[in-house]
């Protein structure tokens, strides 16, 4: 099937033209039928920026609800960038999900949908489903880049950092590599492909040729100064990488390049309880390292139970809040990139 016979399949559509020259903001309508409001639509902002022939770029954020970073960072370069400013084509998606934004949750309130597990979509499935057939199959076919803006959210916390599966061939992860080291978060990592198995962003971006990189900007549901400026910077770093942004960019700031592998890499909650980390972000760890305590609450003279990392490696993430379950992620670690 083509673009528009997928297009035509989606209850959802721009109220912009996406192709035109120039700056036009509007909405995507969702529509929603409910009882207070029997005829209306759900508006997802969405931005097109053009100026002639150039690259062809998607940078999207709030795909989980409350990852913040990403959301503001868009927002103001929304604001300050002006048709003139690039060459081709940027459209902007700030809010993805913007039931689950506007709820300041990772899901939406709607349909309890995470969008980033909803791909390749429905076009006659739940507000999410839909939501990701529209993105899969109408929006990203036709561009050369999409970006993916993500943080830890509530649960989580990141050392700020840019990030790409591995998908496709030698010369597209050269690409990607260039991309994440123009983007110079303080960490770099290469995934294993496909992430959310097949049903994130990244993957749909992959299956509609879509070049495409992601971050984890920060996280624990705030937003600091410090992430913020790895976004903002970033952002145009990458867009002027790519042959987009015309002018003058932040200077440019080293990335630690590193990998994610398998299972050993994470640390999960082996009982429900309290989460007492052993451990901050930025710290190198070494294999049979304690790495927290899970303490009992129901049974405080019961020892807690100390939980150690199975390799050595880089504490890239970390658990937030206190209460866990067992099956709870408390850290991932990352290890260098042999290039
Ligand atoms: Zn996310």
């Amino acid at each position: 099937m083509s673009k528009s016979d997928f297009a035509a399949m989606s209850r959802l559509f721009a109220d912009i033209d996406l192709f035109a020259e120039g700056k036009a903001t509007g909405f995507l309508r969702v529509p929603h039928s409910v009882h207070r409001s029997a005829y209306g639509w759900i508006p997802i902002p969405i931005v097109r920026l053009k100026n002639g022939d150039g690259p062809n770029v998607l940078m999207q954020a709030g795909n989980h609800g409350d990852e913040w970073e990403g959301q503001i960072a868009l927002g103001n370069l929304i604001r300050r960038l002006e048709p003139k400013d690039i060459k081709g084509r940027l459209v902007i998606l700030p809010s993805a999900n913007f039931p689950a934004a506007m709820a300041g949750q990772r899901t939406s309130p709607i349909d309890d949908g995470n969008l980033n597990r909803c791909f390749p979509g429905n076009p006659d499935g739940s507000i999410t489903e839909q939501i990701a057939h529209y993105i899969e199959h109408a929006l990203l076919p036709g561009f050369d880049y999409s970006f993916d803006f993500h943080s830890g959210g509530s649960s989580l916390a990141y050392i700020p950092s840019a990030l790409a599966p591995r998908h496709g061939d030698a010369a597209r992860m050269k690409t990607v590599i260039g991309m994440l080291k123009a983007f110079g978060a303080p960490v770099s990592y290469l995934a294993a492909a496909p992430q959310g198995g097949g049903r994130a962003f990244t993957s749909a971006s992959f299956r509609q040729g879509v070049i495409s990189m992601g971050t984890e900007l920060g996280g624990g549901g705030l937003v600091t100064q410090q992430s913020l400026k790895v976004a903002e910077d970033g952002m145009r770093r990458v867009l002027a990488h790519i042959g987009l942004l015309q002018g003058p960019v932040p200077p440019p700031t080293p990335t630690r390049l590193t990998e994610l592998g398998g299972e050993d890499y994470y640390v999960y909650a082996s009982d429900g309880g309290l989460f007492e980390p052993l451990v901050e972000l930025g710290d190198m760890v070494t294999k049979d390292q304690p790495a927290a305590r899970i303490h009992f609450h129901h049974t405080p003279w019961r020892e807690p139970e100390t939980l150690a990392f199975q390799r050595d490696g880089l504490v890239l993430c970390k658990r937030i809040p206190a209460r866990c379950e067992r099956g709870d992620c408390l850290f991932h670690l990352a290890t260098d990139l042999k290039e």
